[in-house]
């Protein structure tokens, strides 16, 4: 806000122009706009701001807890929350996204469906000063993103693949295998697919390379192993094709898969082909999120792995993050450099992934209260 130079205005209006512009700025404040034109400096602050939270999708648990642990850490500090699900829709999340900002949301929690679809909804975030924090996937092509929270995603790719290396046998110097592996990843649109199999790749190439693993579909580019949308029928019918086409007379020893939803599908397929049997065992197959259906076929001989990311402790960041922003203060971060999203370094949060299996699930998932050992019979 501009105030006319003081070397020009006598005292006594000098008091009352610094009163008026006071007066006008808290006026503005408690509107919840800034005196300058609309630019950046929205911050309502403290009990009775609305937080915008926008999830991809309720088809997986682990977004559904998210959401609600966001709102309950959110109404715990007296905020309030208008928490939407754009369902897999790229569209409709741009939608939401537009509608908190219209019904003035403070700030916004976005964890993205399509990393690149964003720029132009949250420009207009931006120019609000409404200020966004990415969770979970890193939102791509803005500068209108000021914190991320989120895992190490790239080590969440290594735990993945270091089960595999370390269930085969394959430790560095063990002349083990040749052992049949195939890859898939996550959604191309979502940023941290590539990080999470970049994670995978680089410790799995080296045996590639010394062909102790072997990928008989020859399908090891990122472009050819994505499924979109996570989606586990995709999984499932990608399998199916694999089975068709590269394992008429051989099996398949290890399937890295980055999430719970493809697992079961790749599951689902190996199954129909006739794998879960004496002379055709499931191959070890990974996963992520610890999602109940997992953990289950987990304990059942099915799945072998996944990666638990507490969402608990990822939704207090996220809180943590908004809380700090909107009382003037600096968010806790703890890595500056990893994400940039192609206009700025993004400062992050990460919080460290776990490796479960059969033999840690007890400990890890269900002694911490993540999941109830009664949903796991
Ligand atoms: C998340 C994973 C999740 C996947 C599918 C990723 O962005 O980091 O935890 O498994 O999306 O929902």
């Amino acid at each position: 806000m501009r105030t006319p130079p003081t070397a020009t205005v006598p005292r006594a209006a000098r008091t009352v122009t610094v009163l008026t512009a006071l007066t006008l700025s808290v006026t503005l404040a408690a509107c919840g706009q800034s005196g300058d034109g609309g630019s950046k400096e929205k911050k309502s602050g403290g009990k009775g701001s609305t937080i915008g939270i926008a999830m991809p999708t309720k088809s997986s648990e682990r977004w559904i807890a998210d959401g609600k642990n966001m709102a309950a850490e959110f109404k715990k500090l007296g905020y309030k929350t208008n928490l939407q699900y754009g369902e897999d829709d790229v569209d409709q999340q741009v939608s939401q996204i537009e509608n908190m900002i219209t019904k003035g949301v403070d700030v916004l929690v976005v964890a993205a469906i399509d990393g690149r679809a964003l720029s132009d909804v949250l420009h207009q975030a931006g120019e609000q000063g409404i200020k966004v924090i990415s969770y979970d996937r890193l939102i791509l092509g803005t500068p209108d993103v000021d914190y991320y929270a989120s895992f190490d995603n790239k080590k969440v790719g290594e735990l993945q693949a270091g089960y595999i290396l370390d269930k085969l046998g394959l430790k560095s110097g063990s002349e083990k295998g040749p052992f049949n592996i195939e890859l898939f990843a996550g959604s191309p649109d979502d940023n941290n697919t590539r990080y999470f199999f970049q994670g995978a790749w680089e410790a799995l190439k080296p045996y590639i390379d010394k062909k102790q693993l072997v990928v008989r579909s020859k399908q090891t580019k990122l472009d050819q192993i994505t499924t979109l949308r996570w989606d586990g029928g995709t999984a499932q019918k990608r399998m199916d094709d694999l089975l068709t086409s590269a394992y008429s007379s051989a099996q398949v020893d290890a399937v890295l898969s980055p999430y719970d939803g493809i697992s079961i599908g790749v599951i689902s397929s190996l199954k129909s082909d006739g794998y879960g049997t004496g002379s055709k065992p499931y191959p070890v197959v990974t996963g992520q999120d610890a999602e109940v259906a997992s953990v289950k076929s987990i304990i059942a001989g099915q799945q072998t792995q996944t990666v638990y990311k507490d969402t608990r402790a990822l939704a207090k960041q996220a809180v943590q993050m908004a809380d700090a922003v909107l009382n003037d203060k600096k968010p806790e971060v703890n890595d500056t450099k990893t994400y940039n999203n192609e206009k700025k370094v993004v400062p992050a949060f990460l919080l460290d992934p776990v490796s479960v299996d059969k033999s840690n699930y007890r400990a890890q998932l269900v002694d911490s209260g993540y999941i109830k050992a009664s949903d796991l019979r």
